[in-house]
């Protein structure tokens, strides 16, 4: 093993520390074990590879030897030909089998960066809600796309230079001091020069690759900010001033990009230098050992190849060591986002027996004075108390803040309460595997309720094997008929991205449909707070209607005329709940939804 790969062993083969913590961007340095679960389902291939390295290296280092005796043959006037003939079978051979062995690793490395995107994606799909709150969008896909990329590297100019090196440095070196030990040690002499000032330097790289891919995530956010805002920044005319931002993003990657380059501009060459020293040594020393008689011209020839040998991979080791700080610094990227824990479909408190929840009839929801806040920040709900009994439909209002939307996000466990119980049909909703609770709830978000894609397959997400006369039943039911058939397309016509070439009252509507294909027995729907039209608006209390006429329903409704029929309707105030009950109760007794109503024209 060369110096180079013994230095990185000894001080890289820590498994990286999984401190579960949540992770953020700590310095959790990750080694080469890290590596190894990447590798691991390619051990067989890269066994292979293995063999083919060091076959290729037998028929490299057979070389010199077989160029000493055709050159001690012609000295001695001996017929050459079968040995130039094997020689000429050893150089296409090496090459052939480093084709094969190329390919080989290439096929590994994009196999490595496969397995590593799947997982990621996997992964990224189940954090807990409150890891996208705090995490930028565009990081997160710069790990994806960008950081997984390095990995490449580090499988094939990295890990197999450094390893496949080895072996021929070994053989070199053995080679060598058999030919002669004493232009060996002179040898020695200008190498260890070149792999100490190589080593002192190619360490720094790993913390500067880091920091350059970090960049690159914090140029990914910009963009992504900009892109998916363009009609705002349009509007705004703010475009010079987000390109600006994004540039200066790229222009602190394009910084630390060239920190990089600066070092292993240094690394490259110094070593060189000091291996070209190395080879007017020999050539120096061995020149005079042949004029003492020392050693023939057959074996200064044979150990200058072998020189070859060494130096060669000695300095694509460099290289690859580089590449492999490279890649480890991304390596650690990726690790950091992998130990986040997933929200998991079935975690619940150690110890709690999987509670089964009855059959498909309407559930209950109840909020058993429920407290929460959102991790880090002030309480948001307190006390809240009520509950909405099976197969009624409960609205909540308030002001802007109050915490409405949050209480839904509640009872689809994106977050847990703090304080309190949040029951589903007598069932503490913490007590419940998280599939199957999201399995009995439809839940329509308030804001981007449409993925970009088309209309069937919006629709499909949550109900993967409805028919197609039920899709077209469901639109019907929401006013949304008239999409499939005006399209020559039908129900595969495309909605843009976030629906954007649906209209604001379209898209509530198409995520109601995609709530009531799943025919869940609860249903959260968190009102769009733009102002629909007369029609459109119509069309919504259309579309509730006909969902809450078979479940329960709980609707955080910001205009009162959608609200005015429920059953009962929750007035929030700063987290708490400020009254309870219908709304003629509620114009005479409460304050704040008399407020509300006024402010809506309901009542005078
Ligand atoms: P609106 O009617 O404007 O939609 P809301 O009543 O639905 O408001 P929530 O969205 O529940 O209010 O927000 C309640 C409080 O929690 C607000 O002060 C808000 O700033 C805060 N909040 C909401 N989401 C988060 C989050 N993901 N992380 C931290 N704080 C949040």
């Amino acid at each position: 093993m060369t110096a180079d790969a013994a230095v990185l062993t000894a001080d890289d083969s820590a498994p990286a520390a999984v401190d579960g913590s949540g992770g953020s961007g700590d310095d959790r340095r990750v080694g080469l074990a890290a590596l190894l679960p990447y590798l691991r389902a390619h051990r067989g291939t890269l066994a292979v590879v293995g063999a083919l390295s060091l076959a290729g290296a037998a028929a490299s280092l057979a070389q010199p030897l077989l160029t000493r005796s055709v050159l001690d043959g012609l000295s001695a006037s001996r017929g050459v030909a079968g040995l130039v003939a094997t020689l000429v079978a050893l150089v296409l051979a090496g090459a052939a089998l480093g084709g094969v062995r190329d390919y080989l690793l290439q096929r590994t490395a994009e196999g490595v960066v496969l397995g590593t995107r799947r997982r990621l994606a996997g992964h990224l799909l189940r954090l807990p809600i409150a890891e996208y709150d705090r995490r930028r969008t565009g990081d997160l896909l710069s790990r994806v796309g960008s950081d997984t990329t390095l990995l490449r590297a580090v499988v094939t100019s990295g890990l197999f230079e450094v390893v496949t090196g080895a072996v021929m440095v070994l053989g070199a070196a053995g080679a060598m001091v058999l030919l002669d030990p004493v232009l060996f040690g002179v040898t020695l002499l200008g190498v260890a020069g070149g792999i100490a000032i190589a080593v002192a330097f190619a360490r720094r790289v790993r913390g500067l690759a880091r920091a350059a891919q970090e960049r690159i995530g914090e140029m990914t956010s910009a963009v992504e900010r900009a892109i998916s805002a363009a009609r705002t920044i349009r509007a705004a005319r703010a475009e010079r001033r987000e390109a600006d931002s994004i540039g200066v993003s790229a222009t602190q990657a394009y910084a630390a990009g060239l920190r990089v380059a600066r070092v292993q501009a240094f690394v490259g060459p110094a070593s060189s230098v000091t291996i070209q020293g190395a080879f007017l040594l020999v050539l120096g020393v061995g020149g005079a050992r042949v004029a003492a008689g020392a050693i023939t011209v057959g074996d200064l020839v044979a150990f200058i190849m072998f020189l070859f040998f060494l130096v060669l991979p000695l300095g694509q080791a460099v290289h690859a060591y580089t590449q492999l700080q490279t890649g480890l610094g991304a390596l650690q990227r990726i690790e950091e986002v992998l130990a986040v824990p997933a929200e998991g479909a079935a975690d619940r408190p150690a110890g709690t027996p999987v509670r089964a929840l009855p059959g498909g009839a309407p559930a209950s929801v109840e909020f058993d004075r429920v407290g929460f806040g959102y991790p880090g920040g002030p309480p948001v709900l307190r006390e809240v108390s009520f509950t909405v009994p099976a197969g009624t439909r409960t609205a909540l209002v308030g002001p802007s803040g109050a915490g409405k939307s949050t209480l839904l996000a509640l009872v689809e466990r994106f977050y847990e309460v703090t304080e309190g119980a949040l029951r589903l049909d007598g069932v503490d909703v913490r007590d419940l595997p998280r599939d199957a609770l999201r399995a009995r709830i439809g839940y329509v978000e308030q804001s981007a309720p449409v993925l970009a894609g088309t209309l069937r397959e919006n629709l499909l997400i949550s109900a993967p094997d409805v028919t197609e006369a039920r899709l077209r039943a469901v639109l019907g039911e929401v006013n949304l008929g008239h999409l499939a058939e005006r399209a020559p397309d039908g129900l595969d016509v495309q909605v843009g991205e976030g629906g954007v070439l649906l209209s604001g009252g379209e898209r509530q509507r198409l995520a109601i449909a995609r709530a009531l294909l799943a025919e869940p027995p609860v249903l959260l729907l968190d009102e769009p707070t733009s102002n629909l039209d007369a029609r459109n608006e119509a069309a919504l209390r259309r579309a509730i209607d006909a969902v809450a006429a078979r479940r329960t329903l709980l609707i955080v409704a910001h205009r009162l005329s959608t609200v005015v029929d429920a059953d009962q309707i929750v007035v929030l105030d700063g987290g708490r709940v400020a009254a309870t009950g219908t709304h003629d109760e509620l114009t005479g007794t409460s304050p704040l939804y008399r407020e509300l109503a006024t402010h809506q024209l309901l009542v005078s």
